[in-house]
């Protein structure tokens, strides 16, 4: 297995995991871009949203709640955040195992 984020799933390589249940797994950007960044994961491989099936659609909501979640644990709810998917080349995807970057802490600037 090639994939970094499945190989992070299987603990095979370090990471600091943040939160995990049956379907989802989030965890510290090793790059932060901002106070607080974390990616927040399906623990099924999927390369992108371009990749999306019909019957994942429920995945990416609870990816969106994990977020909401974590937000309030990190104290970046009152504030604002930022969740973003890249998504290929002209977006910077450099990882493909879908995931979902939570953003926070600082104000953020529009790209
Ligand atoms: P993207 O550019 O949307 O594909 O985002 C990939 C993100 O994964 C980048 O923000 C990287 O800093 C992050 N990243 C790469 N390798 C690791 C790793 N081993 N542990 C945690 N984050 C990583
Ligand atoms: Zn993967």
């Amino acid at each position: 297995m090639e994939c970094i984020f499945c190989k992070i799933i299987n603990k095979e390589l370090p990471s600091k995991i943040v939160y995990q249940d049956e379907k989802v797994l989030a965890f510290e950007d090793i790059k932060p871009k901002a106070p607080v960044h974390l990616l927040i994961i399906p623990k099924k491989h999927i390369p992108s949203i371009d990749q999306l099936r019909e019957d994942d659609k429920e995945l990416i909501g609870e990816l969106s709640l994990v977020a909401r979640r974590l937000a309030k644990e990190y104290r970046v709810s009152g504030t604002g955040y930022r969740l973003i998917f890249n998504v290929g080349k002209d977006a910077g995807q450099t990882i493909d195992h879908l995931h979902l970057h939570l953003l926070g802490g600082k104000k953020l600037l529009w790209a």
